[in-house]
């Protein structure tokens, strides 16, 4: 037997492994353990896999999300389903500006497609539903993971994948999430080619977007029937203390929209007022400036959002998730480390540098497009 081999058996053999959160990225890392025979569970605050994952399609990069799916063997799913997508910038006043062609090597695919896609290849009850994670406890050497709404559970190996707000960050590091600055007011409109007739045409079936006076504008007009766009604002001041929009009520967002676009052209009001479901985000931040915790007792670490969380300006949040996904997975079950906490160390410490230089990339991005000479032209022509 080959000592990789031999390592790779005693780092894993008879440990259970929990996932929290069946995301894209916690349902991927457990089909990478899955795959080398890895007793792993995931378990999910959502009812069931049907429960809808609403917000705009993400579009996998090739050196991140793409080598994730590769491995796992679902790259091709990936191509089948998602929709290459041009980009149509304009302006305020409906003049198309500048073209950039289809995205045949990142095409854009529906959130609930790629879970779909990701679910399908994961042995039947590996995902727990309906468990909404809410704490852990150390008791004889193993993790008991606490869940608002089911019973205990026990594991050995603890990963967070539930996202920005996760409660698992607490026993990995210190650091306390931020707000950016920026808010992204997000909508839906149902049957787009009647309730927004005008503003679908001017889309042609690329993704639209358009800024003018502090206000951006992104549209995707092909996310499985539904349009889905989001308008993003620097945040104004009284909305830190949760002075800001009530979003139980779709007409006071409306209104906000059609106020702040006032003198647009007349088919963003439409696009407004065709919306049937808004919701508001804070973009948030993870500061990566300090290491996490080296007391650990038993292993537990972080993924996704979980780790990073990072606003949406750069297009790098599942993206960077998968890649971690992808190198921790490896770091476990190819022989190369002697430990399960060496293994972890050695993923963090990779994780950290690509997960900054993300993180700034964003915030450039986001520092930019709250200047008044911002335009998504230039940012194209770049
Ligand atoms: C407006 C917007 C646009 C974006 N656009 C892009 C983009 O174009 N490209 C890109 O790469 N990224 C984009 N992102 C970021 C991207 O959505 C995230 O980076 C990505 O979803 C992270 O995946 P994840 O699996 O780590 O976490 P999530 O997708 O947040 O999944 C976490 C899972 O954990 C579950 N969960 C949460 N709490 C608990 C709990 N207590 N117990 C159990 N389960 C729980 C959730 O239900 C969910 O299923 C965007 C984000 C936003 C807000």
């Amino acid at each position: 037997m080959r000592s990789d081999i031999k390592i790779q058996i005693m780092l894993l053999q008879n440990k259970n492994v929990a996932v929290i959160g069946a995301g894209p990225v916690g349902i991927t890392m457990a089909i990478l353990l899955q795959q080398k025979d890895v007793a792993v569970r995931v378990y999910e605050r959502d009812k069931n896999a049907q429960a809808r994952v609403w917000g705009g399609p993400l579009d996998l990069h090739i050196c991140s999300g793409q080598e994730a799916m590769r491995a796992a063997g679902l790259l091709q799913r990936y191509f089948d389903k998602a929709i290459p997508m041009g980009r149509i910038v304009a302006d305020e006043h409906a003049n198309r500006l500048f073209f950039v062609e289809k995205q045949y090597e990142t095409p854009e695919i529906n959130r609930n497609d790629l879970r779909k896609i990701l679910l399908g290849s994961l042995e039947d009850d590996t995902v727990i539903w309906d468990r909404k994670f809410t704490g852990l406890e150390e008791r004889n050497g193993k993790w008991i993971l606490h869940f608002e709404n089911g019973p205990d559970t026990e594991a050995d190996i603890v990963i967070g994948a539930n996202g920005g707000m996760t409660a698992a960050r607490k026993y990995v590091t210190d650091a306390t999430i931020e707000y950016s600055g920026s808010f992204v007011i997000q909508g839906e409109v149902l049957e787009p080619e009647i309730s927004c007739a005008e503003f679908f045409n001017f889309c042609d079936g690329n993704i639209l977007m358009a800024s003018a006076n502090g206000n951006l504008l992104t549209a995707n007009p092909r996310n499985n029937g539904i349009l889905t766009y989001g308008v993003t604002i620097k945040t104004p001041d009284e909305w830190a203390n949760g002075k800001g929009l009530d979003f139980h009520d779709g007409n006071v967002i409306g209104d906000f929209l059609s106020q702040r676009f006032t003198g647009w052209h007349k088919w963003y009001q439409q696009l407004f007022r065709a919306t049937s479901f808004f919701a508001g985000l804070p973009t948030r931040r993870i500061p990566m400036d300090h290491p996490w915790k080296d007391d650990r007792r038993l292993p537990v670490t972080l993924i996704g959002d979980a780790a990073h969380i990072m606003p949406p300006f750069a297009g790098k949040g599942v993206n960077t998730g998968l890649l971690d996904a992808l190198i921790l997975s490896r770091n476990l079950t190819e022989g190369n480390f002697a430990s399960v906490t060496t293994a972890i160390s050695d993923y963090e410490h990779q994780m950290f540098t690509y997960a900054r230089a993300a993180q700034e990339e964003t915030s450039i991005n986001e520092a930019a497009m709250h200047t008044s000479e911002f335009s998504f032209q230039k940012r194209f022509e770049k």
